[in-house]
């Protein structure tokens, strides 16, 4: 017998997956957890997270909650530290392209219904018929200062985030200011602390009081949550330290100009430094690249 010439061969048939590759049972366990996590903004819903054919840590927990609330008709974007080509989000997108064939994909943030992001939400505005779905690696605010999920949980229940303020006080005294970048923690409907997944704090105020939906889900952790459309979701600060956000004064995208987006630094041959807008389709539309991309 002659060897498979291809890995792809070796790989087997991929037909016979139910569609979006879970079974129903799973879907129906996630979409009630979901419910339950935008019935409680803010609030860690533990969920049966299920294996997934990529490894955990790599989006397993925003795959799960895609793969369980996209449908026929749905139009998805899948994005990683703002792009579309990363070899993360492209695999996450062949996986639902052969999975659900009926799904289509996009990468212009204003066509999709339903974007899965890791570590940004997209410049553009969202609107009330789009989903958000956010992959998070530790989904507890507080595991910075309490190592024990059953002291975080009674911590939570009685709103106790009196040591999260401390750490940000401590913060200030070592650092000077408060020094966390990704993750910030924020509180959400004037109710629960909640880590944001590793957005920067540009995206913050995306978040809050936003007519779209944006589910976390985290896969390892096994935790399912929700900011509900319209739902407050204000950093923690001080008075004297208020929140701000990274500081691009006086940079512009290098390529389309923008002065008023989340910038990533680039150093090119010979040492120079530039700029360029770390969402790339936001980027695209503008510079009139994305011209016959996929739509
Ligand atoms: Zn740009």
């Amino acid at each position: 017998m002659m060897p498979p010439s291809r890995l792809s061969a070796l790989a087997g048939q991929r037909g016979g997956y139910n569609f979006a590759f879970l079974d129903e049972h799973s879907k129906r366990e996630i979409r009630r957890k979901l419910l339950k996590a935008v019935a409680i903004p803010g609030y860690q819903t533990p969920f049966a997270s299920r294996e997934m054919p990529i490894g955990r840590g790599w989006g397993t927990g925003g795959l799960q909650i895609t793969l369980a609330t996209v449908g026929p008709g749905d139009v998805l974007k899948v994005i990683d530290q703002g792009t579309d080509a990363s070899v993360n989000a492209l695999n996450i997108r062949r996986l639902v392209e052969r999975t659900a064939p009926s799904v289509r994909l996009t990468v212009r943030t204003g066509a999709a219904t339903l974007i899965q992001s890791r570590h940004r939400v997209p410049e553009d505005p969202l609107r009330a018929d789009q989903i958000l779905v956010l992959q998070v690696p530790e989904p507890e605010p507080l595991r910075m200062v309490e190592p024990r999920e059953t002291a975080t949980r009674a911590m939570h229940a009685e709103a106790d985030y009196s040591r999260a303020w401390v750490h940000l006080y401590e913060d200030i005294v070592t650092n000077g200011e408060i020094s966390r970048a990704a993750g910030y923690p924020v509180l959400v409907n004037h109710r629960y602390v909640m880590s944001p997944s590793p957005i920067p704090r540009w995206d913050i105020h995306r978040l809050h009081m936003s007519p779209n939906l944006t589910l976390l889900g985290a896969g390892r952790e096994k935790r399912i949550y929700a900011v509900p459309p319209f739902t407050s979701v204000v950093p923690l600060d001080f008075e004297d330290y208020p929140f701000r956000v990274e500081d691009f004064r006086g940079a512009r995208c290098a390529r389309c100009g923008a002065a008023t987006t989340y910038l990533d630094e680039i150093v090119l041959d010979g040492g120079k430094r530039v700029f360029t807008c770390s969402d790339t389709a936001y980027c695209d539309e503008r510079s009139g690249a994305d011209q016959g991309a996929a739509s």
